[in-house]
């Protein structure tokens, strides 16, 4: 058996939980890479809202789902995720099925524009007021930069304290590797 690796697995989750039709989130647009892969997964009866606080991280999404002919399934913000429940429409409250957050800068981009725990705090409680019983939300957590280091301990002490009745959170990381790999930690809510 080979284990899945971080990426994959953050994939492998997001595929388990939604089908054509689905309501998505992608909390982090940056290039369009998981904008892409949750257009494909929602399909043309779906919806994928995506937020980022970067011009350029939208214009790229939107130019990457265009090249894909899948543009008409999302609807993209420049906008911090934690004001997603302000601009995803009412009528779709409830009925989200999946969140990704791939946290930390945007590769090739400005390295002072990070995610801050507050803020993907805030996202996550909005998050689990709007999904459907068994959605999930999927933070991939970039640690090794001085601030994704102080993120990702705030965000660890968050999800720790959420009430098992709500949500179960898992953790899944390899723990021998060499500088500080990403690792995910996916919230199921009950
Ligand atoms: N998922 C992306 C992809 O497939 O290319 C990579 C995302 S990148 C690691 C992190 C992104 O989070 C950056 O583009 C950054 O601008 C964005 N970001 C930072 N703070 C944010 C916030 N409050 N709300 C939404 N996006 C934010």
């Amino acid at each position: 058996m080979k284990l899945e690796r971080v990426l994959q697995f953050a994939k492998t989750l997001i595929e388990k939980t939604v089908v054509p039709g689905d309501i998505v989130v992608d909390a982090t647009l940056g290039n369009g890479h998981d904008t892409l892969f949750l257009a494909n997964l929602v399909g043309d009866e779906g919806k994928v809202y995506g937020f980022d606080i970067q011009e350029q991280a939208v214009l790229n999404s939107q130019a990457r789902l265009e090249e894909h002919h899948v543009v008409h399934r999302a609807v993209l913000f420049q906008e911090g995720h934690e004001k997603l429940q302000q601009f995803i429409p009412l009528f779709e409250h409830g009925k989200i099925k999946a969140a990704i957050f791939n946290l930390g800068y945007l590769p090739g981009s400005d390295k002072a524009i990070v995610t801050k725990p507050d803020t993907t705090i805030l996202a996550i409680e909005q998050l689990l007021n709007m999904m459907t019983p068994e959605a999930i939300i999927v933070l991939v957590i970039y640690h090794g930069h001085p601030e994704g280091a102080i993120e990702k301990d705030q965000l660890m002490e968050y999800v720790k304290q959420l009430d098992q009745k709500e949500a179960r959170v898992l953790l899944y990381q390899f723990l021998n590797q060499q500088n500080d790999p990403p690792f995910i930690v996916a919230i199921e809510k009950n």
